[in-house]
């Protein structure tokens, strides 16, 4: 359309979401980089000549704010990243309180909810919105059960569950929004803060599937759950 893309991404002012940001605007996107720490955030974007926005995905205040300021300065949203989350705490599931469970799920679950909720109407101004939704595949008993990197400990089983209940949701939006691209891309173990940079692949490698989501044209795959090798089994 020769249209410029308006791309919000959630928690980009580092890892996967940072290199997101990079390689979006690398393709020609204007990129809307979002982040909860104002400090971080604005560095990050600054690093990248990129416009910041406060944006804590746990605080429905801030969610609001941050999309009243896009609608006032853009009018809409091309693309929508959903890529804030955390590991939380690593214990197996039999010590786990219902205040650990809430508060992964709050983040990586109910941020998404809130997030989307939010930024619906300006996506629904968009000749062709994307929703990228960064799951995992630790959501996927398909691949957990093949897989020998599969520990508790590397691996959180709460965080885990987040990520199949994101993929799951994720399917439901795009059921609910025929008109837009709604899709959960799983990175691949990379190394990032949120595995003391454990992970075996490059954040260049992590976010293939993400960038590929985010920049599909309006007849692409929706409701779809792929990494950068296609689609993964769950
Ligand atoms: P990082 O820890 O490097 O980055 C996580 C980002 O999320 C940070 O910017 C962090 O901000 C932000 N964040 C956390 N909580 C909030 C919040 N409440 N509001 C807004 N932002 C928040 O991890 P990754 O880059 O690895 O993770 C990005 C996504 O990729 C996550 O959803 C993760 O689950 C997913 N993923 C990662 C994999 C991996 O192997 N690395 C594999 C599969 C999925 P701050 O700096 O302020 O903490």
């Amino acid at each position: 359309t020769g249209m410029d893309t308006i791309t919000l991404i959630t928690g980009a002012n580092k890892g996967l979401g940072y290199e997101s940001a990079r390689r979006l605007r690398e393709a020609g996107h204007t990129v809307l980089l979002a982040a909860r720490d104002p400090e971080r955030g604005q560095a990050a974007a600054g690093e990248l000549a990129v416009p910041f926005v406060h944006l804590d995905v746990t605080d429905e205040d801030s969610v609001a704010l941050a999309a009243s300021w896009v609608r006032d300065q853009y009018g809409r949203l091309d693309v929508l990243v959903n890529n804030a989350g955390i590991n939380g705490p690593s214990i197996p599931i039999d010590q786990a309180t219902a205040a650990d469970v809430a508060g992964v799920f709050n983040t990586n679950l109910l941020g998404v909810v809130r997030v989307t909720t939010a930024f619906l109407p300006l996506l629904r101004a968009s000749d062709n919105p994307r929703i990228v939704n960064v799951s995992s595949g630790t959501g996927s008993f398909a691949l957990t059960e093949k897989n020998s990197w599969w520990d508790p400990e590397y691996v959180p089983p709460i965080y885990a569950a987040t990520k199949t209940a994101l993929t799951k949701l994720t399917v439901f939006y795009a059921h609910a929004l025929p008109d837009m691209r709604v899709n959960a891309a799983d990175p691949g173990w990379t190394a990032t803060d949120l595995n003391n940079f454990r992970g075996i692949q490059t954040v260049q490698e992590g976010t293939d599937a993400i960038v590929e989501l985010a920049t599909l044209p309006a007849d692409g795959p929706t409701g779809a759950y792929v990494n950068r090798d296609g689609v993964v089994p769950w």
